[in-house]
């Protein structure tokens, strides 16, 4: 099984209170890819400039990503720098130095064409269309976005939502979507739209699947360690779709498996600066994960009051 990724690949420039990392490698599709990779084949399209690192992609080639669909432009790679403070839910953005970025204009590799499984990442809706008019009937698309496009965008957003099966966004971007404060009933006009599941990435309190069969929560792990959540959302999404790409298995029991895993890959992406932690983990460290995301969530119910 194949999963293909279509996003921002980066230098990031991150200050957290923790310390600062200069021209680290980052971007939507380099978190995701990475995170996903430790589940299926990755494909990537993108794009960086001529400044862009041979060590950068020496170590996206070590974990296995397809490079072929990412081009090498003349020119600076996209920059994006941004400040955390202690509340790390709330970041500043410094700047964002499209660069090549600029005129990316995904074009999809013919060997790319049929991958089973599609993520669109954070890109101009419009892209985002352009992509699925060039992939064949995947089994499951999927996309993530930004306020700014929620923005200025609206309209091609509301097309994409309607040829994508999930969306995976945070509890801001899911409520500023539908124009509804109750996440709960924003949830349920977005599925309205067309997608079959609602992925709601929240931070360090967790996330929420949303799709037929009703809700399924997951807390956020209270780490040890947390140095930079940059990318974390990404890497959730890489783990979310890289189970369900692995297994093909969307049943509801399937899909909890899927967000414990996203929510695991999301929160070694915390760990460390860039991609160190999540570039680096052996798969048995993912598995004692989950088993930390079980223990934290177990319970049975003995009825104390009235029995039901
Ligand atoms: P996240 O923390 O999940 O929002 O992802 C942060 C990553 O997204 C960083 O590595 C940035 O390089 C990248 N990024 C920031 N702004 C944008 C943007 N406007 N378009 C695409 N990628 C971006």
């Amino acid at each position: 099984m194949s999963l293909l990724v279509v996003g921002s690949v980066a230098l990031d420039d991150v200050e957290t209170p923790f310390g600062r990392r200069e021209g680290a490698l980052g971007g939507a599709a380099v978190y995701f890819g990475i995170a996903a990779s430790y589940f299926v084949d990755v494909r990537v399209v993108g794009v960086v400039g001529a400044d862009f690192p041979q060590e950068h992609l020496d170590l996206l080639v070590s974990r296995g990503l397809d490079l072929s669909g990412l081009i090498v432009a003349p020119g600076r790679t996209f920059r994006w720098g941004g400040r955390y403070g202690y509340d790390l839910n709330a970041r500043d953005t410094l700047y964002t130095e499209l660069n090549v970025f600029a005129d990316f204009d995904p074009e999809i590799p013919a060997e790319f064409r049929e991958t089973e499984h599609v993520f669109l990442a954070n890109i101009a809706p419009a892209l985002q269309l352009k992509v699925l008019d060039q992939v064949a009937a995947p089994e499951t698309a999927s996309l993530d976005t930004m306020n700014y496009w929620i923005e200025r965008t609206p309209k091609d957003l509301r097309e994409v939502l309607g040829r994508v099966q999930i969306v995976l966004i945070n509890d801001y971007e899911t409520r500023e979507i539908a124009g509804e404060p109750n996440l709960r009933k924003a949830a349920r006009t977005i599925l309205g739209w067309g997608p079959r599941l609602l992925v709601v990435k929240k931070g360090e309190h967790g996330a929420v699947t949303f799709g037929p069969n009703g809700a399924f929560a997951v807390p956020g792990l209270p780490l040890e360690t947390i140095i930079d959540p940059t990318g974390a959302g990404d890497a959730f999404a890489g783990g979310f779709l890289g189970c369900i790409a692995s297994t093909g298995d969307t049943s509801p029991e399937g899909l909890r498996r899927a967000t414990i895993y996203g929510s695991a890959m999301g929160s070694f992406c915390c760990e460390s600066f860039s991609i160190d932690r999540l570039a680096s983990l052996e798969p048995a460290e993912i598995e004692d994960r989950f088993r930390s995301f079980r223990d934290l969530t177990q319970f049975d119910h003995r009825p104390l009051l009235v029995d039901v």
